[in-house]
């Protein structure tokens, strides 16, 4: 079963202490659909500016990724930059140059809107509602947002959150988000917005979702090799929402194994630079490393 996703296309300015990269390809949209590419097929919405450049379309089309929603208007692509320090966890944006983004108003091509997965990656939550207004009785919406519209647009957030079955966020956005501290009492709010599942992405210390009474954590990969975390939490929700559209068990144990498959994607994304960790996999590492993760977290009994 094929996912549709909606969200930014963007040329990336980043600096980590293990380097840096000037105006390279990025945005939500994008490395979610290439993680998700490894999965199921993925209809990509977005919009570029007239400097995007052939050779990044390149980059969906190779992993068969269908590219009709993305939109061409006159002007520059969404431009965005960050810094980090050693502690990849935080990071500083240097700028956000939202260009042909600013008038971005998502249209699905008919053949998108009766696909039975959504990822609303983060974008005005009135801009999300737009979007489930277009699909036609989506088999599972999943949601991700941001500190900007957790203050700035709460009221519409609200709404989509009504919508939705789950939302994977981070644990500082679930925080805000519940104005609660602790995460175990920060999901329980959350999931009295709506959700009926939430997961909570936690950087280098991995991931814990709340699926209804149950509790899952799973760790971050213990990386000897690092490079830039730009894009992990979509190339997470990427594996994940690609796993359940490809197996099509949304029952805790096929959210558990899902999780694991976006921690697997997430893990290959910070290995290296943009999207260069992710465009190159086949099955045989992807199975590789979901075996090392059910390594990472086996014991016997007491
Ligand atoms: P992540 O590291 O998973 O939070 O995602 C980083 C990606 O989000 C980068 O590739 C950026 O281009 C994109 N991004 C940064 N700020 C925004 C924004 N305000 N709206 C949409 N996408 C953004």
């Amino acid at each position: 079963m094929s996912i549709v996703v909606v969200g930014s296309i963007a040329y990336d300015t980043v600096i980590t202490p293990y380097g840096r990269r000037e105006q390279t390809l990025g945005g939500a949209a994008t490395f979610f659909s290439v993680a998700a590419s490894y999965f199921c097929p993925v209809q990509v919405v977005g919009v570029v500016g007239e400097d995007f450049s052939d050779e990044d379309v390149e980059v969906f089309s190779a992993r068969g990724i269908d590219t009709q929603g993305i939109a061409r208007r006159p002007g520059k692509s969404f431009r965005w930059g960050g810094e980090y320090s050693w502690n990849l966890n935080e990071r500083e944006t240097l700028f956000t140059e939202l260009n042909v983004f600013e008038e971005f108003d998502p249209e699905l091509p008919p053949a998108y809107r009766t696909t039975p997965h959504v990822f609303l990656a983060n974008i005005a939550p009135g801009l999300q509602l737009s979007v489930l207004e277009q699909v036609e009785s989506p088999r599972l919406v999943a949601l991700d947002t941001m500190n900007y519209w957790i203050e700035g647009d709460r009221d519409a957030l609200a709404e989509v959150l009504k919508r939705v079955d789950i939302l994977v966020i981070n644990d500082e956005e679930a925080r805000q988000l519940a104005d609660e501290y602790n995460l175990v009492k920060a999901a329980e709010a959350v999931l009295s917005m709506g959700p009926t599942a939430v997961v909570i992405k936690r950087g280098e210390h991995g991931a814990t979702a709340f699926l209804g009474d149950e509790i899952f954590n799973v760790p971050g990969f213990p990386l000897r090799d690092l490079a830039d975390p730009t894009g992990a939490g979509d190339t997470f929700a990427g594996g994940f929402m690609g796993h359940l559209a490809r197996h099509g068990d949304h029952g805790p144990e096929g959210l558990r194994r899902a999780i694991v498959a976006g921690s697997v994607m997430a893990s290959f994304c910070v290995e290296a630079f943009s999207l260069d960790g992710i465009t190159n996999l086949d099955e045989d590492q992807i199975a590789a490393r979901y075996r090392a993760f059910q390594a990472l977290t086996r014991f016997g009994d007491l």
